[in-house]
């Protein structure tokens, strides 16, 4: 009786457990030199490592809707020279930690302890959820990424007692004058219509526990 107790729950576990699969982009001593000068440059903290502490999860869409072109975006250590909006802000490239593609498959890009260069002001506190899609700013993620994105938050809150947020991209500048708000340049910012409100409003209907974003100073 006890063995089948013990094959009913390995059972049990095998079927519920969530599938991640890793596909880790480079993340070699260059990306984590650049990394460091970018948490010099823009938030003015000399560390030894590029550890972070997580406290809020962004969820973005690429922008793109095909998934090996959305891989490819983060894929060099340096940033492409075709990003002239962010290249004044430092060289490392941009990654996120997770991939979400378009039939939920999720995919785990880097240590999820590592900082990603993902969301300006708050790189140092965030992890970072992208979800291919939204090409054209097209309000097209689907049903399947809505799911994974519920499960993959409930993984990441058990596994993190210190998140307290989760925000669209498109709400990060609510957070300036925040204390998670570290970004030093007042002139660093982008426009960011990632991902679709509705998409949001979705998450949000099927996720309990985290505080929304504190859009108390008309940022948007
Ligand atoms: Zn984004």
């Amino acid at each position: 009786m006890y063995k089948i107790i013990i094959l009913f729950t390995s059972f049990c576990i095998s079927v519920f457990a969530l599938q991640i699969k890793q596909l880790p982009i480079k993340f070699g001593e260059k990306r984590v030199e650049l990394t460091k000068e970018y948490i010099k440059a823009h938030y003015n903290l000399d560390v030894k490592d590029i550890k972070i502490i997580p406290r809020i999860i962004v969820i973005h869409h690429t922008a793109i809707d095909d998934f090996k072109d959305s891989i490819s975006r983060f894929t060099s250590q340096t940033l492409p020279t075709d990003r002239p909006d962010i290249s004044n802000g430092g060289s490392v490239n941009v990654s996120t930690h997770f991939m979400v593609e378009r039939d939920g498959t999720i995919n785990q890009l880097m240590p999820l302890d590592y900082m990603g260069r993902h969301v300006i002001g708050l790189n140092y506190n965030s992890i970072g959820i992208e979800n291919v899609g939204g090409q054209n700013s097209k309000d097209n993620l689907t049903d399947a990424q809505l799911k994974s994105n519920i499960e993959l938050i409930e993984e990441l809150k058990k596994k993190f007692k210190t998140i307290e947020y989760v925000i669209g991209h498109y709400e990060y500048r609510c957070f300036e004058g925040s204390a998670l708000w570290l970004e030093l340049d007042d002139n660093y910012r982008t426009k960011k219509d990632d991902p679709a409100p509705r998409f949001m409003k979705e998450l949000r209907s099927n996720i309990k526990g985290f505080k929304i974003a504190p859009c108390t100073q008309g940022h948007k």
